[in-house]
């Protein structure tokens, strides 16, 4: 019957990666899944497509609810700039997500985004219009007889990120719609692996982030082991390296990975931005030790060191400092997402009837390798698939 349908709709990230952005309607609940930005090549930046969600309904306000799941900016960059646009909607996130995504719209962060964003009031937007969540936490929503409820579980991927379940009633029954956001079955430095939903919650629809659902080529391309033993083979030769870590948590992931693996007498040097960011987590988890080193300490011996930036080298800096001209440049951007395999073993623990995969690279959709054609020969796997494209409808 008109009004009870499920509808998923992505308006940016279906395709391809940047700028997640979900319309899911819930009967005649109208809800957000996200509402990043998405980057080109550092310099240009693009929001979610808001004229096709204007297809749907007759203004931005008339979302209730946006459910953001991590603070990554390709998930959360456009959040202040929808919301001023719809000022009756509520946000979510979980309170370490708002930590972080407050610590990104501060003008000293990223000085590029900040110059794209004429913006400046994002950090007021933030606290007077989020709402943090937690994981024990679940809440309702009534729209005359049609409802629905929303719980919380850890993604993994970074700090904060959480995983949003739907139980939405119709007319005749509960339906269980899961989204991931980005998540990890692996556990990482910082975050361990997801939690997923009890066993006994029948998952109807899977709504998955799923960046390595086509390439079984590329698994573990740049996985963080990888980075960690380049830098030790360039220490152990007797250079200096220059890491550099430029999305959010990633240099203090590496930071602790580093701590942990490296021999003793190599020392490594921060720089404000992984410093700055080192405090936030602290709070709860100590990860600067002995060895670490503020990056404007000049080096005590010729003893090869680490450098961990979130920025990139300066030429002039190299000409300043000699000892540091020799260093060997590592670009730390390692991979958060699960692997092929992994991504696999998820779809197949859930087993849900329908699986929309979103935040996909379709420009190297490539059938025989997708995760898909892998499930297809398992006989207990019910699922069906659905490789959603951005600006397309789909009835749920
Ligand atoms: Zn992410």
């Amino acid at each position: 019957m008109a009004g009870e349908e499920i509808m998923f709709v992505p308006l940016g990230g279906g395709d391809n990666i940047g700028a997640s952005c979900y319309y899911l309607k819930l009967g005649r609940s109208n809800i957000l899944l996200d509402c990043g930005r998405g980057f080109d090549g550092g310099k240009f930046s693009f929001s979610p497509n808001f004229y096709t969600l204007l297809k749907f309904i007759d203004s931005l306000d008339c979302i209730s609810q946006v459910y953001i799941s991590h603070s990554h900016l390709d998930h959360v960059g456009a959040l202040p700039e929808f919301l001023n646009a719809a000022p009756h909607c509520a946000a979510y996130m979980t309170q370490k997500s708002l930590i972080l995504t407050a610590h990104q719209f501060n003008k000293n962060f990223n000085k590029n985004f900040n110059k794209i964003n004429k913006l400046n009031n994002f950090n007021d937007v933030l606290i007077n219009r989020v709402t943090p969540v937690s994981f024990d936490q679940s809440f309702k929503f009534k729209f005359n007889n049609y409802n629905y409820a929303v719980s919380f579980y850890p993604a993994g991927h970074i700090p904060g990120a959480m995983m949003t379940l739907f139980e939405y009633r119709d007319r005749y029954k509960i339906k269980n719609i899961l989204y991931t956001g980005d998540y990890s079955l692996r556990q990482s430095a910082l975050s361990g692996g997801c939690v997923l939903p009890d066993a006994n919650k029948d998952i109807d629809i899977l709504i998955i982030c799923a960046v390595n659902v086509l390439r079984r080529e590329r698994v573990n391309y740049n996985s963080l082991d990888i980075i960690v033993n380049k830098v030790l083979r360039v220490l152990k030769a007797g250079r200096n390296v220059y890491c550099f870590a430029p999305q959010l948590s990633k240099g203090i992931e590496l930071l602790k990975a580093l701590n942990i693996n490296l021999p003793e007498n190599f020392r490594i040097y921060i720089d404000d931005a992984v410093f700055n960011l080192i405090k936030k987590f602290e709070v709860t988890e100590p990860i600067i030790n002995y060895r670490n080193y503020y990056i404007d300490e000049e080096p005590k011996d010729n003893a090869p060191h680490v450098t961990l930036s979130a920025n990139k080298p300066r030429y002039k800096d190299y000409m300043l400092k000699p000892v540091r001209s020799r260093d060997v440049f590592i670009n730390a951007n390692f991979s958060l997402h699960d692997d092929f395999d992994l991504t696999l073993k998820f779809i197949k623990q859930i087993n849900p009837k329908t699986a929309v995969i979103v935040h996909y690279d379709g420009s190297h959709k490539d059938v025989s390798v997708s995760v898909e054609q892998e499930l297809m020969r398992d006989a207990e796997c019910r699922t069906q698939f659905i490789f959603a494209e951005n600006n397309q409808a789909y009835y749920l």
